[in-house]
Parts: structure tokens; C-alpha cells; sequence
């Protein structure tokens, strides 16, 4: 198994263009959950480069829980995206939904991000494998971390070992006050199992902007090697996801935190 410790002891270290990811680094990403428009998504590229993010997240194909919310901007989302990360020196990052999408998104993305619903998408999974873009690999809600590592398996037998797994909360008993329920647990335990890095993500684990920095700072303190966050200037009116955007202030908060405390580690 090509992702296990025994197979490859040392960590994976994955390097774009201004990012370092993994080993003893600490990588932050931010930015809207969907592209809105080439002056929005520049804006907040602004406001994730003012705070420590190298890499520039945001979604142009929106995995939509109802066919009738905003599905994204499609490639004009890609091209606006990939000015913004540009113009701020930062590598962009943004979901592939399918697999015919893959090589139009592939002209764009620095890296792909495969999303906790097509985490088991074993074409699109295949697809991505066989190109030396990163992938950013995020577990299904209700994946187990075997379902997360075998996933995983699939990119790296492509050929791609360029792989992050991100935690973004699972479904669990009680999810009434959360989203979704960040299993910071499984931060030591795949490292434990793998040397791809382990990057945590807040934003979808807690649904409600007051949860997200103490998450957050949970899986640092636990040693993830990134964060990935979801920003917005104007949350009531964001495409989506707004209730669990962090303020450019907000943010500013959680990053001096975050890598205050990595500092400690
Ligand atoms: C996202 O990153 O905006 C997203 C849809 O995430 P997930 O696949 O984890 O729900
Ligand atoms: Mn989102």
C-alpha cells in the first residue's frame, strides 16, 4: 500500500508554487466557499495573502445538496480564481466534481480538490491520479479512515503521491448544534497510518462562524499540517455557505492564533 508509514516512513512533502505542505510545515488556506465574481474572489485573495494563506480555496463547480442552489461559475469562476491567486502569488485551489471536468480544470488549479461527496468517485479518483497535479482529498461524512486511506490509494496508484487527506467533520449522533462533527482524533491516528499530510478543515466541520476558530485551533494543537477556511466580507450575502464564514477580522484572529500555537508544537 502505497500511502501506509511501513511502505514510505518519511512524510510526504508536497511543493507548489508559494506552498510547502507537510513534513514540519504549517499551510494555511482561505478563501469563499464559492467563486461569486473576478472582483470578489480578488478581494478575498487579498484578505487570505494579509493573513498568512498561501494557497487561495474557493469552488467554480459547487457540490449543492439541492440541484436548485447555486451551482457555480464554471470555467469563468476558474478563470477569475486563477487571476486572483495571481495577482496575490498564491496557488489556487479548487474542487473537480467530475471526471470530463478534470482536464479543463487541470489548465487552471494548482490543485484539485475532491470533495467529501465524491470521495468514493472511484473514476474521478482514477482521473486525478493520473495527472502530477496535488489532489486535496477530503473524507466523506460518513467514510471510516480505512474508506479515507483506500481512497487514497486509488489517486497514488495513478501515479499521483502529491495527496492531502483533510478532516471536515463527520455525521455522528448529534448533529443538531454542528454541522458536522470534527474528528480531531483522526489527525495522530493518519499520521500514524500515512505519510500524506493531514489537513483539518473548520469551516464545514462547524457550520456556524462562532464554532470555527476553536475548532480550528483543536486541529493544529493535535498537529495537522494546514487549515483550510472559509472567509467572506459579506456572510448574509455569500452564494453559499455564508453561516459558517469567517470576517477578514475573524480571520486575522484565528490565523495569529493558529500559528501561534504551532509555534509551541
Ligand atoms: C467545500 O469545500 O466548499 C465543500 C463543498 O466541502 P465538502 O466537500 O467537505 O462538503
Ligand atoms: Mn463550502
Amino acid at each position: 500500500v502505497q500511502g501506509s508509514r511501513e511502505f514510505h516512513p518519511e512524510d510526504t512533502v508536497i511543493r507548489t508554487k508559494h506552498s510547502i505542505i507537510g513534513g514540519d510545515n504549517f499551510t494555511m488556506m482561505a478563501g469563499p466557499c464559492s467563486v461569486e465574481s473576478e472582483e470578489h474572489i480578488a478581494k478575498m485573495a487579498a484578505v487570505a495573502k494579509a493573513n498568512g494563506a498561501t494557497i487561495l480555496r474557493g469552488g467554480a463547480f459547487k457540490p449543492r445538496t439541492s440541484p436548485y442552489s447555486f451551482q457555480g461559475l464554471g470555467e469563468d469562476g476558474l478563470k477569475f480564481m486563477r487571476k486572483a491567486a495571481d495577482e496575490y502569488h498564491m496557488d489556487m485551489l479548487t474542487e473537480v466534481m467530475d471526471d470530463e471536468h478534470v482536464k479543463m480544470v487541470a489548465k487552471y488549479t494548482d490543485i484539485f480538490q475532491i470533495g467529501a461527496r465524491n470521495m468514493q468517485n472511484f473514476s474521478l479518483l482514477k482521473t486525478v491520479g493520473k495527472t502530477n497535479i496535488p489532489v486535496m482529498l477530503k473524507r466523506g461524512m460518513s467514510a471510516t479512515v480505512d474508506d479515507v486511506l483506500n481512497a487514497s490509494e486509488y489517486i497514488a496508484a495513478g501515479g499521483n503521491h502529491n495527496i492531502m487527506i483533510v478532516e471536515r467533520g463527520i455525521r455522528t449522533f448529534d448533529n443538531k448544534y454542528t454541522r458536522n462533527t470534527l474528528d480531531v482524533g483522526v489527525v495522530p491516528v493518519l499520521q500514524k497510518l500515512t505519510h500524506y499530510p493531514v489537513i483539518i478543515d473548520p469551516s464545514h466541520a462547524s457550520g456556524h462562524t462562532e464554532f470555527v476558530t476553536p475548532l480550528a485551533l483543536a486541529g493544529v494543537a493535535a498537529g495537522a499540517s494546514g487549515l483550510v477556511v472559509e472567509i467572506h466580507d459579506d456572510p448574509e450575502h455569500a452564494f453559499s455557505d455564508g453561516p459558517q464564514a469567517l470576517k477578514p477580522n475573524e480571520f486575522k484572529d484565528l490565523s495569529d492564533k493558529a500559528f501561534a500555537i504551532r509555534e509551541l508544537l
